[in-house]
């Protein structure tokens, strides 16, 4: 009940980390969360899911953040409703398949750039003054990727790369107002993303064993460690602001064999 008569809202919580951090802060924290996805069947499903178990409560809001005015109307529901917002986690986002700079249009960037960074840029700016009144904090789901990169993924890197710069920037400016803004950067997290990259692999099976041996700890991380650590940030992480966490099971850590040639 560590987030017990606060309000948090999740970007992309239907499924995989998202619904990670749905289902702990509400099963955990006892709060109260706002949810959206662009697909109303699967958020009313994990809305009924958790409310049957409580403590807290979720509440889904269909909202494509694709889209500013839908969120804008997911911050304006939440307040609406429940007169305040303590925690915005952004985390809705997409990684293309993997391709050559030369198979990415100026098109396909700049719509990535919509989903995976102005979104949580609009989020953020439309929250923060609701945020400000309670002193409360932001999570922005990075990656991994964005600090180290990755192969064949030049456009998704760049936009995880400026979500974990955007947050630092953030952080200086609200430091005034007490509200805290931190990143999160997951390695690999077996989500249906993960799941999607799995299928569409030549070799499902050694797709997945790939996954697993990329940490030094053997395994993905799950959605549930994800929304750990979230609320770990929002309810308890009082003196933590700009900072990106990785949360990797040690994927960056020493050599491998990493020349193509
Ligand atoms: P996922 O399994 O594909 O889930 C994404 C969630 O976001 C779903 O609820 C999806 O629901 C929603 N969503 C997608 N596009 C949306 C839109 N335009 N508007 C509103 N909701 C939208 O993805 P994930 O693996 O959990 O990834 C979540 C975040 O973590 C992403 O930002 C990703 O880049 C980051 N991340 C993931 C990993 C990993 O290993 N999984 C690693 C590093 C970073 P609908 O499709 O119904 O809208």
């Amino acid at each position: 009940m560590r987030y017990k008569d606060k309000v948090a809202i999740v970007t992309g919580g239907s499924k995989g980390i998202g619904a990670g951090c749905v289902k702990v802060f509400v099963e955990e924290g006892g709060a109260t969360v706002v949810f959206c996805s662009r697909t109303g069947q699967e958020g009313t499903a994990l809305e009924a899911e958790v409310n049957r178990k409580g403590p807290g409560r979720a509440v889904f809001v269909r909202a494509d953040v694709s889209r500013v005015d839908d969120i804008r109307h997911l911050i304006d529901t939440t307040v609406e409703r429940f007169g305040r917002i303590d925690c915005l986690i952004n985390n809705a986002g997409w990684h293309p398949p993997h391709r050559p700079i030369d198979d990415f249009s100026i098109e396909d960037f700049r719509s990535l750039l919509d989903l995976n960074l102005v979104s949580y840029f609009a989020a953020c700016k439309f929250a923060l003054p609701h945020l400000r009144k309670v002193k409360g904090n932001i999570i922005n789901m990075s990656s991994l990727v964005g600090s180290m990169g990755q192969a064949g993924a030049a456009t998704y890197v760049a936009t995880k790369g400026a979500i974990t710069a955007l947050t630092k920037a953030l952080a200086i400016d609200e430091a005034g107002h007490e509200v805290r803004v931190n990143s999160v950067s997951p390695g690999n997290i077996y989500t249906p993303l993960w799941q999607e990259a799995i299928d569409a692999a030549p070799d499902p099976a050694r797709c997945r064993a790939d996954g697993d041996a990329a940490q030094l700890l053997g395994r993905m991380g799950t959605i549930e460690e994800a929304g750990r650590l979230c609320l770990y940030l929002a309810a308890e992480a009082t003196f933590t602001t700009g900072v990106d966490h990785i949360l990797s099971g040690g994927a960056e850590l020493g050599y491998g064999r990493k020349s193509r040639r």
